[in-house]
């Protein structure tokens, strides 16, 4: 989508750091991290949220759990202590880019319930 700041930085339009690519997903290190260890990663596609994801995208969400989300963990050195993994859903669920994306937090113990 041609207004979406995500869509920009998987094209490279705008810059971000990005630690990790593959045909499906781009993930960056989020401008204002919440934790020592706070990435994102964001499926190629423009997806809104989980709300608007159709069953062909089953593979990029999968993808990303089962494989992108454990391969980074174990990279950023969170894996043994333990990570968050967050998808803000909507207005009441703190979205504030309307591009699907996973944050990928660690680093520090985290508090339950959240704010
Ligand atoms: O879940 P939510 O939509 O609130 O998360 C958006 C996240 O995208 C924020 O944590 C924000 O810091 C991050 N962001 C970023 N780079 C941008 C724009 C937003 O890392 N250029």
């Amino acid at each position: 989508m041609s207004d979406c700041i995500f869509c920009k930085i998987v094209s490279r339009d705008i810059p971000a750091d990005i630690i990790y690519e593959d045909d499906m997903v781009v993930s960056f290190k989020d401008l204002e991290p919440q934790a020592p260890v706070h990435i994102l990663i964001v499926p190629k596609k423009h997806i809104k949220n989980l709300n608007t994801a159709i069953p062909e995208d089953k593979d990029i969400v999968s993808h990303i759990m089962v494989d992108v989300v454990p391969e980074l963990a174990k990279k950023l050195k969170i894996a043994d202590d333990g990570f968050r993994l967050v998808v803000n859903t909507g207005v009441k669920g703190g979205q504030t880019v309307d591009h699907l994306h996973f944050h990928l937090i660690g680093g520090r113990s985290m508090q339950w319930p959240p704010g």
